[in-house]
This record gives structure tokens, C-alpha cells and sequence, in this order.
């Protein structure tokens, strides 16, 4: 094993375990990725030296803690190239940014005939906080389709994005077909009509290098604890001049400017939109992650996943009775593969290769529209990250022919 690799290997501990009497291959890291001794060890230092409550005390350890949570955003606002760091607003994970977006700007900005369009491929998070926008102001939600090799339908786009449509949401990168689709000319779409851009880059800020001005998104968001950070934390980018107009999401200490007893007003962005205490230790940790993700560098890690991507996806392909969701192509494939096996439902898949140490989910991956649309209720779905090798390809190919052989498939 090349010895790059091997030290980026030994950063994460939890990886050097058996299960099941074999050694580890953790495949579900679009599930949740694990993380670095130098995040968990950010974490422990921060609450072992420097543990207090940001913004509100003038003690040494509160002005400690404040600084570190703002260098936190400033690492952020560098690592997607936002143009200010006032742009980036700490949330608790896509879920929350997509719900703060949905409930801040659509509440304000959709009205009774208005649309939204959003695709079929999109996880729950980015598909229910518009459909009960949709229902509540009575809007129609419109979806953009996909082709039969499971890419974004951009014909379709341009049929479904129209004068009428107010909002596009869609995913960077699919959690289920793996395909990154093409914001930049989705945004450009949406412009042209006047609507705003909203992206769900959970799957995409990872893996590759997001830049989100060159994208000419209005909105982003992103979760911690899938790129080696925390859990509990997320981002939220918006462009400062919208940011500026919404309405706050929640209330509460820290987002007012002055409070009478009948009416109050706003502190500025982005903390207008962080009520509350905040998952201080989390954003640092995060901070942490990207520190740890630039010093390998986002472009070495998309290339190093594809060539992973490159190398199993033929050999999964030539599996007697499985059907792989999404391109077959691996130039348009990214790390998470999802595929059935005839005969056998991916529950038990799953658990037949949690026996050989394989860690893969299986279900419907919140995306239940997507899974009717491919007309399944439920895959198994294998998801790399730039701490798998090949051998842990090798021991995925190797386990499903286990799989059959155990169950005379
Ligand atoms: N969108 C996509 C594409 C995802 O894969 C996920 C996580 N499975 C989410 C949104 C939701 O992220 P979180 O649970 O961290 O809020």
C-alpha cells in the first residue's frame, strides 16, 4: 500500500476495527464520513481549554472561543470561494439551511400561483421544506425528470424552468445515482427567469472543489459531518443581498439588535439567522475538516475517487443479476453506487455483507419520489471517500459474490 495512503488511512481510528471478525471496509460515507484524529482532537482541546459561549462575554476564554468560531466561518467562506465570510450562516446541516431557505425566502417571495422547481432526484430535505411551501401559499411544485441513464433531463429543465418559476432547488450531486449535475447552466436557467438558485451540495462539497460565485448560486448547503466534520453542524451560503432581505428564521438571544417589550429588531448577517447558542465546538471542528481537506486538496481527492470509481464500477457491472442506478459510464459516475440484486432485497444484501466487514446502506436513501420513479422501493448503495482504496473495492465485489453463493443466487 502506497505510504500517502497509508498515513491519510491511520488518521482515522475508527477504520483499524474488525467487525464481524473482519476488518472494516466502510462504504457508507454519503450516509456520514469518519473523521481525523485532528477534528476529534479540535474538539476535545476546544472544551478542554477554551470552552465558553461566543458573542456574549468579554473574558478571556468567551473572546477565545468567539475568535475561533469566526475563523471557523472565514475557513468556510475560503473553502467555497463565497465573497464575504458575512455570507456563511452556521445551521445545524443541509436539512436546516434547506428549511431556513424554504421559510425565510419562500415565505416572503412565493405567492398563490407562483412555482418551484425542483427534480425528481432530490433527497427528502431538499424536496419536502418546497412541497409544504408549495401547499401552504398554494404554489405548484414542478419537477425536472431525469434520462433513462439517470442524468438530470436538462431538455426537460428548459421546459419546466418559465417565467412562472420563482425557485430551483437541486442537487449538486445525487445521493442516489451519483451523477453531479450541471448548476452553473441550471443557475444560468433560472436567472434568464428571474428565479433564484438554490443547490443542495451535501453530496458535492466533499468530493470535489465547489466554487459557489463561479456557479452563480444564490444558495447553498452543506453538511459538516459528511466531509470529516462534526456532526449537528452545517452551512448555509446566500448571497449577502438576499441574506440582507429575509426575515430571521428562529428568535431568540443573539439575532436582535434592540428588543421592546411589542415589537424588536435585527443584528446583521449572518448572525441574524443564528439564534441562540450555537454548535460552537462543531463549526471549529469543522474548520478543522477543511484545513485537513485543503492540505490534501479537493481536486487530488475528486481524482483519486474516480479512479476508485473507475476500477469497481466495471467490475460491479459484470456481477451476474445486479442492476446499478445511474450512469455506467464512470466518467459520469461519481463515489456512490447504487445497485440491486436479483433475487435477494437489499435489506438482507446489506446484512450479508455487514458479515464479510462491509459496511453499505440499504433503503430507500430519502428519496422515496426517485425510488418510484426507478421502480424499486429500496437499493443498497456503496459510497467512497478518499480514505477507501481499492482493496476495500475489491472486498465490496468480493462480498456480494459471497452474498450470492450464500443465498443460491
Ligand atoms: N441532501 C443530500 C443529497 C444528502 O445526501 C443528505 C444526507 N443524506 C441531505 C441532503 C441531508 O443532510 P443532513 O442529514 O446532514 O441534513
Amino acid at each position: 500500500m502506497d505510504s500517502k495512503f497509508q498515513k491519510i488511512r491511520n488518521d482515522f481510528p475508527i477504520l483499524n476495527q474488525k467487525v464481524n471478525d473482519e476488518s472494516l471496509v466502510y462504504l457508507d460515507n454519503a450516509a456520514t464520513s469518519q473523521k481525523p484524529q485532528q477534528v476529534i482532537d479540535a474538539l476535545i482541546n476546544y472544551y478542554q481549554n477554551d470552552n465558553a459561549n461566543t458573542r456574549r462575554s468579554v473574558h478571556t476564554l468567551g473572546e477565545r472561543a468567539t475568535e475561533e468560531f469566526e475563523a471557523a466561518r472565514e475557513k468556510v467562506q475560503k473553502f467555497i470561494n463565497a465573497e464575504q465570510s458575512r455570507e456563511i450562516v452556521f445551521t445545524k446541516g443541509t436539512t436546516d439551511s434547506l428549511n431556513l431557505i424554504a421559510s425565510t425566502y419562500g415565505e416572503v417571495n412565493i405567492q398563490a400561483g407562483d412555482e418551484i422547481v425542483i427534480s425528481i432526484m432530490e433527497h427528502h430535505s431538499n424536496l419536502i421544506p418546497w412541497q409544504q411551501l408549495a401547499l401552504r401559499k398554494k404554489a405548484t411544485l414542478k419537477y425536472i425528470d431525469i434520462t433513462s441513464d439517470g442524468q438530470l433531463d436538462m431538455q426537460d429543465a428548459r421546459k419546466k424552468i418559465t417565467d412562472k418559476t420563482k425557485v430551483v432547488s437541486i442537487a449538486h450531486v445525487s445521493n442516489v445515482l451519483g451523477v453531479t449535475n450541471d448548476l452553473k447552466e441550471i443557475a444560468k436557467l433560472a436567472h434568464t427567469h428571474n428565479a433564484i438558485m438554490v443547490a443542495d451540495g451535501a453530496q458535492a462539497v466533499p468530493h470535489m472543489s465547489v466554487d459557489v460565485q463561479d456557479l452563480d448560486v444564490d444558495f447553498y448547503a452543506f453538511s459538516s459531518h459528511k466531509m470529516i466534520g462534526p456532526m449537528g453542524v452545517g452551512v448555509l451560503y446566500g448571497k449577502a443581498n438576499l441574506l440582507k432581505q429575509m426575515p430571521p428564521y428562529q428568535f431568540g438571544g443573539e439575532m436582535i439588535d434592540f428588543v421592546n417589550q411589542y415589537d424588536s429588531t435585527w443584528t446583521e448577517i449572518p448572525w441574524k439567522f443564528e439564534a441562540g447558542t450555537q454548535n460552537v465546538a462543531g463549526a471549529i471542528g469543522l474548520g478543522k475538516a477543511v484545513d485537513y481537506l485543503n492540505k490534501i486538496g479537493m481536486q487530488n481527492i475528486a481524482n483519486y475517487e474516480h479512479n476508485l470509481v473507475s476500477y469497481v464500477l466495471p467490475k460491479l457491472l459484470e456481477i451476474e443479476g445486479i442492476t446499478v442506478y445511474g450512469p455506467h459510464d464512470s466518467n459520469y459516475h461519481n463515489g456512490v453506487i447504487s445497485f440491486n440484486l436479483r433475487g435477494l432485497h437489499p435489506h438482507d444484501l446489506a446484512t450479508a455483507l455487514d458479515m464479510d466487514g462491509v459496511a453499505v446502506r440499504a433503503g430507500h436513501h430519502c428519496a422515496q419520489p426517485l425510488m418510484k420513479k426507478l421502480g424499486v422501493v429500496a437499493t443498497a448503495r456503496a459510497s467512497f471517500y478518499f480514505y477507501n482504496d481499492k482493496k476495500d473495492a475489491y472486498m465490496l465485489v468480493k462480498a456480494i459474490y459471497d452474498a450470492k453463493e450464500f443465498f443460491k443466487i
